[in-house]
């Protein structure tokens, strides 16, 4: 948006009408908001002229890079054409049946239909109606209670906010809402210790399967998770867990859903996480990535087996104005083709992926309070610890964190704190020399935060 404005003039008017999310508003105020007027590749520039590395694809979803004339060209033309029409009442348009054929070709096999949704958030919460009508019209519907893992991250949403483990969030608003509950997340390094990472992995799986005797198997709806946990702090589970939690959800029927709004679309070198650790989710939410943040748009992609068994149920009472909107179809199918005839993905898993998590393991290593140095495709993290021999955290978790953040930003870089773990998650189309450049510079503060 062309503007006359000062920097200056934009944070009072910012202060004046703007509710920040997540957002502590009075230190904000003083502080006042970064103004971030346009941005190209993986870089922003303020109102000030600063270029910024944005080492977090905005918040984890502008896979393709910013200024793709293409889409924005594509979502021009679907304006002028049909710039809204629903999929209510037996409707249908060219822009979402191109994108839910092209979405299933890319989907794992088993996964043909898609349902729209505008965000990670309702995503979820449609999933968690959708499971809970599975198993009504399959006759079981004592099977309504959701399993989460604590320090999971699910959205903002009532249902999302509670089926995430974030304490935080559940302190505002009395959640979580009756029917959630949570299991403890599969952090070898805080949990598994004495345990090799594979043994760990076992252990963390056996507390889905205590819960769910503990809740009754004649109770339990689904158990769900991120294949690795994104806000938490990119907690990336031992190659044992999902599978594990696999035999365990379809021994006791179970159904499993992968919340892939940050891993899917290529987050980790694979189209979707669950492909990374070779499990198969019933049902899968997305976001983010699938527009790669162009204009809002999410989805479910639901199995056959429960695709079928809605269907069975007549009529699904659930949907949004903007499910399926035109013109987010139309930038989203362009996006998702681009990410695959592009070779985006390829690259990632073969290229700038490993690219990365050997210069950021070498990087990182030698740090005296880094440790649990980690990452796979575009998706890295470390955590600052007291004491490595120890794995002792810090007291005050995410003070540490925090200040190391803000420094980052001060040198035009953006990370992510989640607590004490830093997150780099940039745009998929980073190229080895501005991998180069986040990583020097990352190191720079680090050095400057020890
Ligand atoms: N699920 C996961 C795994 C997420 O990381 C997020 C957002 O970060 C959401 C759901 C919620 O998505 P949204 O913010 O688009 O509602």
């Amino acid at each position: 948006m062309q503007s006359e404005r000062t920097t200056e003039q934009w944070r009072a008017l910012d202060a004046a009408h703007h509710l920040h999310p997540f957002t502590d508003t009075e230190s904000l105020n003083q502080q006042g908001a970064r103004v971030i007027t346009k941005a190209d590749g993986v870089f922003l520039w303020d109102s000030d002229g600063n270029k910024i590395l944005d080492g977090m694809a905005g918040l984890w979803c502008v896979n393709i890079g910013y200024g793709r004339k293409d889409l924005s060209e594509v979502a021009r033309r679907q304006m002028d054409e049909l710039a809204y029409y629903n999929t209510f009442f037996k409707t249908t348009h060219p822009a979402v049946v191109e994108l839910s054929h092209l979405l299933s070709q890319v989907a794992p096999e088993g996964f043909s239909h898609i349902f729209y949704t505008n965000s990670g958030s309702e995503s979820v919460d449609t999933m968690i109606r959708m499971v809970r009508r599975y198993w009504d019209v399959k006759g079981k519907p004592g099977k309504k209670t959701l399993i989460g893992r604590w320090n999971g991250y699910h959205g903002s949403t009532i249902g999302g906010a509670s089926l995430g483990g974030m304490s935080y969030m559940h302190e505002q608003g009395d959640l979580p809402i009756p029917g959630i509950v949570h299991v403890e997340q599969p952090w070898w390094y805080r949990y598994g210790q004495g345990m090799s990472p594979e043994e760990f992995g076992v252990v963390a799986a056996r507390w889905v399967e205590e819960k769910i005797l503990e809740v009754g198997p004649d109770k339990v709806a689904a158990f769900v998770g991120e294949p690795i946990q994104g806000a938490g702090g990119v907690i990336i589970p031992p190659s044992t867990y999902w599978p594990e939690v696999e035999r365990i959800c379809r021994r006791y029927d179970v159904l499993l859903v992968a919340d892939e709004v940050i891993c899917g679309f290529g987050r980790t070198g694979e189209w979707f996480g669950h492909q990374l650790f070779g499990f198969h989710p019933d049902l899968f939410t997305a976001a983010k990535g699938l527009s790669s943040g162009y204009l809002p748009i999410g989805a479910v992609f639901v199995g056959d087996k429960v695709a079928q068994g809605l269907a069975e149920g007549g009529d699904f009472n659930h949907g949004f104005t903007y499910s399926g909107h035109p013109v987010a179809a139309a930038v989203a199918h362009a996006n998702v083709k681009a990410l695959r005839d592009e070779g985006i993905i390829d690259r990632v898993k073969h290229d700038t992926g490993p690219y990365m998590q050997q210069r950021w393991r070498e990087a990182f290593g030698g740090f005296a309070h880094v440790d649990d140095v980690r990452g796979v495709g575009l998706i890295q993290a470390f955590t600052l610890v007291k004491d490595k021999a120890t794995h002792e955290l810090f007291p005050n978790w995410g003070e540490v964190g925090t200040i190391c953040r803000d420094i980052f930003f001060r040198h035009n870089l953006i990370m992510r704190a989640c607590g004490d773990h830093m997150v780099a998650a940039p745009p998929l189309v980073i190229s080895k020399a501005e991998i180069d450049q986040l990583i020097d510079t990352a190191v720079q503060c680090v050095t400057e935060c020890e």
